[in-house]
């Protein structure tokens, strides 16, 4: 037998974690790694923060899991918090970011269901979107790596090229249910739509009767420097999905939706045994009580504006590696001159983590706890690591 036991479905580098403390990784053999990467946006505390590990070990000595055939106290409470905090009337807890949008897949058509339109049942997605894996969310996507060998797909999705919102008009019809998009896209290579695309699609949307649903699973949770990414947009969306850095670590998601677009999510329209656990619920809320506030935002702008600064200072002397700096707060790209995978590779092999994307960006999405010196650390072994890799090439 030549299979591992581990499914062989990613390509695993050689670094092999095994325990974390602040912004630092340590492998099997006591390796040390600047994890600028957070597990690709989700430990935004970064490791082992007393506030996070400590609401885990007493809720997990309390209780972990009931289920949703019960009354909630954990999970009314950080849904209040929610719907508090941003657009929302009401949250569907998930354990992943792929049921979150699920979720808001699910919610935009039945919306169109409840009002006596079920022909209006497709989304109109965009191109180099990533919503996750499940049928429903790689059908939403134009990527033949993550179709390939999956047929048939899931109807009701028509992708039009990101940021054309002319193309996005134009797809219009007697079928749209609404709009599915990243405000920011993430593994497409931290590509921020444009202020007028966003306003845009929420013009349609009003104008046509259709829901502008958001997947920020990746620039939310003060990724970007607001609590999520579209409140820099001046909109806001109908449906929402958000996990990744919700949770800090721990698996969760959630589905947010306003009243009106959640019409249709009447009782048995949906569920989750995990979905919205206390100990999820936990850690959720210590999470927003670290970083929904002012004074958190602010940090994170400002060492964005840092990070940001210092590698724009940089690009000059390795102009042949480094094109430019792109993105939001510490949502962060590098685009790159030559192969970002190889580069990132290179980088995890001198103590650096970041994280590869589509066209040939270098992802940088630390801790949202980072702090200058690890700036100043992570740009001194960059143009470090920079500076070596030219060797090769100029000999
Ligand atoms: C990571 C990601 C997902 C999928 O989240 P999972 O937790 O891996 O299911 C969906 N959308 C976006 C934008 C993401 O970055």
């Amino acid at each position: 037998m030549s299979i591992t036991p581990l499914m062989p479905v990613y390509p695993r580098s050689p670094v092999r974690p095994v325990r974390g403390e602040g912004v630092y990784l340590y492998g099997e053999k006591g390796e040390k790694y600047l994890d600028f990467a957070s597990g690709i946006a989700v430990n935004l505390l970064g490791h082992g923060h007393p506030v996070l590990t400590k609401a885990i070990q007493d809720q997990a000595a309390t209780l972990i899991h009931v289920s949703n055939l019960y009354g909630s106290p954990q999970g009314e409470k950080l849904a209040q918090r929610l719907v508090d905090l941003t657009f929302a009337d009401t949250v569907f807890f998930t354990n992943s970011g792929v049921e979150a949008v699920e979720c808001a897949i699910k919610t935009a058509r039945r919306y169109h269901h409840h009002h006596g339109n079920p022909h209006k049942n497709t989304l109109i997605t965009f191109s180099n979107a990533f919503h996750g894996r499940t049928m429903a969310t790689i059908s939403a996507t134009d990527q033949p790596k993550m179709i390939d060998g999956f047929a048939p797909l899931l109807e009701g999705f028509k992708v039009v090229e990101f940021d054309n919102l002319e193309a996005a008009e134009a797809a219009i019809d007697r079928h749209t249910a609404g709009f599915l998009l990243e405000p920011v896209q993430g593994e497409g290579g931290i590509r921020p739509a444009s202020k007028h695309f966003i306003q845009g699609l929420r013009r349609l949307a009003d104008e046509h009767d259709l829901l502008l649903v958001l997947d920020e699973v990746q620039s939310g949770v003060a990724r970007t420097g607001t609590l999520y990414a579209h409140e820099q947009y001046g909109i806001t969306p109908d449906i929402m999905a958000t996990a990744k850095g919700i949770g800090g670590g721990f698996p969760l998601g959630a589905c947010l939706a306003t009243e009106k677009a959640a019409a249709g999510m009447v009782v048995g329209t949906h569920g989750s045994t995990y979905g919205g656990n206390p100990l999820a619920m936990a850690a959720g809320q210590a999470v927003l009580d670290v970083v929904a506030n002012d004074e958190f935002l602010a940090h994170v702008r400002t060492m964005g504006d840092r990070l940001r600064g210092a590698l724009e200072q940089m690009i000059p002397n390795h102009d042949h590696l480094f094109d430019s700096v792109r993105g939001m707060g510490l949502m962060l790209g590098l685009k790159m001159k030559t192969d970002s995978r190889a580069f990132v590779t290179y980088l995890r092999d001198h103590g650096l983590l970041t994280v590869a994307a589509g066209d040939n960006v270098m992802r940088i999405l630390p801790p949202l706890v980072i702090e200058q010196a690890h700036i100043a650390e992570f740009v001194e072994k960059l143009s470090e690591a920079a500076r070596q890799y030219e060797l090769p090439e100029a000999a």
